[in-house]
């Protein structure tokens, strides 16, 4: 279950690594998994690393499986995407961070949250317009939500990512770009495209420890970024090595295994009570 990627990288992707039948059976299950009230809201916290501050979380889809348990969302999410669904999902996704935002924002600091948009997302000539309903009938502060796109998305027809980027940029959303060195987007885009912020790809966090490219890699990513007026947020801290690395490096954001795992979204203000404390 490798497939071809652009440059010829091979790409694993468990959501091929089933029998057709099998797919088949999921796919159309997924279809029905809004109505059934089976998708998950989990969040995994993101920490300021100068001050250890809770800053907020990141929005992680889980699926509620009647019979296969708890689905991670690398065996659905390619298939979301194949099918148009990922809409569906995204805006199941975007609608429950804005009440969780409601509920954690009430008289209490401003924490943000971010979720993810897939490239299909992008293309939809209507997002922004159903961003601007979720304002209207949820009372969302579109500065407590952060949008993680990743540079292939953006790729994929930059032309209109630029211009339904520009549109949620306007409307106040905070945008950043996710998995951050390992698309093929160039710094002249970069420079073009409205965000606020850059994630350091885990695959460089992960090794940074070892290798000292990939160390290189991290150093040169913060300080692109800080050039550039952005905030730069490392994910899959897993040690306290790592962490230690990154706050002298000043990166600005951590989130990663060594912080907390992604947990349901009930949980988090008692996770946020007891790190605090
Ligand atoms: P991502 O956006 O890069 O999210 C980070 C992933 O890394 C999450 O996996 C998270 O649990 C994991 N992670 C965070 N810290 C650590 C760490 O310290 N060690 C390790 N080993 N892993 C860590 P998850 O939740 O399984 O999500 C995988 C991917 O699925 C996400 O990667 C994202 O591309 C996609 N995804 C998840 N939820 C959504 C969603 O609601 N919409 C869309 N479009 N994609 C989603
Ligand atoms: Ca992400
Ligand atoms: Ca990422
Ligand atoms: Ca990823």
């Amino acid at each position: 279950a490798a497939k071809q990627h652009q440059l010829g990288v091979k790409v694993y992707d468990a959501a091929l690594d089933m029998s057709s039948d099998e797919s088949l059976s999921l796919l159309s299950e997924l279809r029905t998994a809004v109505d059934r009230d089976q998708l998950r809201l989990y969040l995994q916290p993101k920490i300021s690393l100068a001050t250890g501050a809770v800053l907020g979380a990141e929005a992680l889809v889980r699926w509620q499986h009647p019979q296969r348990g708890l689905v991670p969302p690398g065996k659905f999410i390619p298939f979301a995407e194949q099918t148009g669904f990922i809409r569906v999902l995204t805006g199941w996704m975007i609608e429950r961070s804005a009440m969780v935002l409601r509920q954690m924002n009430a008289g209490a600091p401003a924490l943000k949250i971010s979720v993810n948009l897939s490239t299909r997302d992008l293309l939809d000539q209507d997002l922004p317009a159903k961003m601007q309903r979720l304002i209207d009938t949820l009372a969302l502060n579109p500065g407590s939500m952060c949008l993680e796109i990743t540079e292939s998305a953006i790729m994929d027809d930059p032309q209109r990512a630029l211009q339904t980027l520009e549109r949620l940029h306007a409307m106040g959303f905070k945008l950043s770009i996710d998995d951050f060195g390992t698309g093929y987007s160039s710094l002249a885009y970069l420079k073009r495209l409205p965000v606020d912020e850059l994630k350091i790809d885990q695959s460089f966090v992960f090794n940074m420890e070892r290798d000292l490219d990939d160390a290189k890699i991290v150093r040169s990513t913060i300080d692109l970024a800080h050039n550039l007026g952005l905030n730069v947020v490392a994910e899959g801290i897993e040690t306290a090595k790592a962490w230690k690395l990154l706050q002298a490096l000043g990166c600005d954001e951590a989130q990663g295994y060594f912080v907390a795992k992604p947990m349901p979204e009930a949980l988090f203000a008692d996770w946020i009570r007891d790190w605090t404390a």
